[in-house]
């Protein structure tokens, strides 16, 4: 794989989609080349945006036909680095932005079926519109595609009651690298007809073909919410009030985020509009969300009884609920631009983990020692969706470092961690997937069995190494 991409070639791509729906080498190509966190940098002589699932077919036909690697783009918000074009690759990029029809709304069923370049956030609002909640959210739903969701398995805070995208996901409509289309838009809540194949594309990153439509799930929209600020003396004290809330509001119990005080002082310093938010300061931060379908009433009362129960069990040390929308939605941004009020801090070693629940506290112990002794002074900045033991383990640099200094101890620091996460049972990657960053530790934490199943699965859709080669997978010592 990997051809020289002739100027013939060049136009005979651009031909399928039309020279206007194309950016070339004389083009601004930082949005397509780029990793968003600015890790790695990479390179295309040509991004094509098809419209139609049939554009997308020809497009893959002549790659593999000529050997020509594609990357597959979204909203290229992933933080792994997959949609990025390897350099020494000549890939040609794929970009589903012009692809943001949706195709069916279906409110009997409780479905949306939609095109794969639809924007996450215009999905969130149309379900609104309609009386009903599309449960997905994550800081990037501005930007980020659905299928780009799809293609990343994207977590986010509404896992805690509703589970992954996968678990979002009905159906699918898939280009093959041969250019085949798979039309797998299945709305049947119940069909047990033999391998489920959508779930090999879900999560897949653009390494088995593109994703031209979903067919996702709707659920009713809630009646009433709330959402509150909770301080804790320890990540112990939070965990105990999780699973106390758990145990009353059940799935009602829609958010719980963790967020450290140095996260709440990063905010304030670089985010003046946030208020800080409860009147003393706690080592630790919960910013919980309970819902209700049946009123405004009910999660009220739901809440009070919780917060109540956790003051008096004394696990909680002070609680602000907010007093209105404009509050929580204010909150909610806190939570939001956390990593964002991390950037002027310098530079940060993160990691993207989940352990067994019970072992989230000693995680963050354990973990903060192991990667102090590593790099004294780097600051601890461990936040995240504590409900689903999922914590960003991110350490900024200790004040007055130089960022290239503080970087060169990454593959020391990310051993410690790696190494704890795996002795607690846990996950190298909870939400952000493999892409380019984590394809080493993906040898490292699957069996060879599973690695065998995986270079199998590749194989057997993508013989020729088309799509999006030398992500999740390293490419087998006999593929050039
Ligand atoms: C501020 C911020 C907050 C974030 N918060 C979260 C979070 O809470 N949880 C979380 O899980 N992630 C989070 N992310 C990461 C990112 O937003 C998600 O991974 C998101 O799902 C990526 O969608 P995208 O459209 O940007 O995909 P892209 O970045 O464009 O692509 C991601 C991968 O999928 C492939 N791909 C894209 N579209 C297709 C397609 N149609 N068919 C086949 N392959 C495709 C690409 O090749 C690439 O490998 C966050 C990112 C940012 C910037």
């Amino acid at each position: 794989v990997s051809s020289e991409l002739s100027a013939e070639l060049l136009n005979r791509f651009a031909a399928i989609v039309g020279v206007r729906n194309t950016l070339g080498s004389n083009d601004d190509l930082t949005h397509y080349t780029h990793e968003n966190r600015g890790y790695v940098v990479g390179d295309t002589k040509l991004v094509l945006k098809p419209k139609t699932c049939e554009e997308v077919s020809l497009i893959l036909k002549l790659a593999n036909s000529t050997g020509t690697t594609i990357v597959p783009q979204g909203g290229h918000t992933g933080h792994m680095g997959g949609g990025v074009p390897l350099k020494e690759l000549n890939s040609i990029v794929v970009s589903t932005e012009r692809m943001n029809k949706v195709l069916d709304v279906d409110l009997i069923g409780n479905t949306l079926t939609v095109e794969a370049g639809v924007i996450l956030e215009n999905i969130q609002n149309l379900a609104a519109e309609n009386d009903r909640l599309f449960p997905l959210a994550l800081g990037a739903q501005g930007s980020c595609m659905i299928g780009g969701n799809i293609s990343t398995n994207a977590g986010g805070t509404g896992v805690l009651a509703y589970g992954n995208t996968r678990d979002l996901v009905m159906g699918l409509e898939v280009v093959l690298p041969n250019g085949e289309i798979w039309d797998g838009l299945n709305r049947l809540r119940k069909n047990n007809t033999g391998y489920d194949l959508k779930n090999l594309f879900v999560g897949a990153e653009g390494t088995l073909g593109i994703i031209t439509a979903a067919v996702i799930k709707l659920f009713p929209a809630p009646a009433g919410r709330e959402v509150a600020w909770a301080g804790f003396s320890s990540v112990k004290t939070a965990l105990a009030f999780f699973q106390s809330a758990k145990a009353k509001a059940d799935n009602q119990l829609t958010a719980f985020e963790l967020v450290p005080r140095i996260g709440i002082d990063y905010l304030l310093k670089h985010f003046p509009k946030f208020p800080d938010p409860l009147e003393n300061n706690h080592t630790w931060y919960g910013l919980i969300e309970i819902t209700s379908g049946r009123s405004i009433e009910d999660a009220r009362h739901l809440t009070e009884e919780i917060f109540e129960a956790g003051l008096e069990a004394a696990i909680v040390e002070d609680a602000a609920l907010a007093s209105n929308i404009a509050q929580q939605q204010l909150f909610w941004q806190m939570r939001e631009e956390l990593p964002n009020s991390q950037r002027p801090e310098g530079a940060s070693i993160s990691h993207d983990i989940s352990v067994p629940l019970g072992k989230v506290p000693e995680l963050i112990e354990r973990g903060e020692a192991l990667v102090v002794a590593v790099v004294p002074g780097a600051r601890m900045v461990a936040f995240g969706h504590l409900g689903d033991g999922n914590i960003h383990f991110n350490f900024s640099k200790p004040v007055g470092m130089d960022d290239a200094d503080y970087m060169a101890f990454r593959e020391q620091v990310n051993a410690v961690v790696f190494d704890l996460v795996l002795e607690l049972g846990g996950s190298v990657s909870a939400e952000h997937g493999i892409g380019l960053f984590k394809r080493d530790v993906l040898e490292r934490v699957k069996s060879p069995t599973e690695m065998t199943m995986m270079h199998q699965i590749k194989q057997m859709f993508d013989p020729n190494g088309i799509m999006n080669p030398g992500k999740v997978l390293n490419r087998l010592p006999d593929q050039s």
